[in-house]
């Protein structure tokens, strides 16, 4: 059984979901992860849209159980990886891609050195800023934090096997989706 993997890494707000769920529609071999939550839900979001949102006790009760591969306190929630959906993915012959933090992105490399790995940057923080103020009616309470964290993960951005600016997007993921083919069928 292969066990392929894709993790999808780089600051709050420099679009790493859309290149999740864009991958997924065109790759159908792709499943995303789900990932688990301890964050408030949003406007426009539900259950298992885009995670499974759990209370702290939940989430607490699931890192005591050994269900997560990986989790992680990021900006200021807890964040975790089931390990079942990856395993059901792979049994079906799937591969499994999901957006993570460099945390959780480090600790999968260490479990799986297998994956591949895939940094998102922006242009330039001053246009990620842009960005995320421009696409949110409202700005995340920890904007700041965010803000502040986005600067030490693109300094930590050659730890991955590749980097991929965002700066227009169709070009962007054009290149995103050729180096997961390529993984795919080399892998
Ligand atoms: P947001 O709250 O904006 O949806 O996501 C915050 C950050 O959490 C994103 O950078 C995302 O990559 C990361 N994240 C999402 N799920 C997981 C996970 O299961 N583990 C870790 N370590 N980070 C995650």
């Amino acid at each position: 059984m292969k066990q392929r993997m894709i993790i999808v890494v780089g600051p709050s707000g420099v679009g790493k979901s859309s290149f999740v769920d864009r991958a997924v529609q065109e790759l159908p071999y792709l499943v995303d992860v789900i990932t688990y939550t301890t964050r408030q839900m949003r406007p426009g979001e539900s259950e298992g849209h885009p995670y499974h949102f759990v209370s702290q006790e939940e989430f607490s009760q699931l890192v005591e159980n050994d269900f997560f591969v990986e989790w992680a306190h990021v900006h200021s929630n807890r964040y975790g990886t089931p390990r079942d959906q990856i395993v059901a993915a792979w049994d079906r012959g799937s591969g499994v891609i999901m957006d993570i933090d460099i945390q959780g992105a480090r600790a999968c490399i260490n479990e799986f050195p297998q994956l591949l790995s895939i940094f998102i940057e922006p242009p330039s923080l001053e246009e990620l800023r842009r960005r995320i103020e421009k696409r949110s009616e409202f700005l995340p309470k920890d904007f700041e934090i965010r803000m502040e964290n986005a600067k030490k993960e693109i300094a930590a951005a050659s730890e991955f096997d590749c980097r991929i600016c965002n700066d227009d997007f169709a070009e962007s993921f054009g290149e995103f989706k050729k180096i997961i083919e390529e993984y795919w069928q080399n892998g």
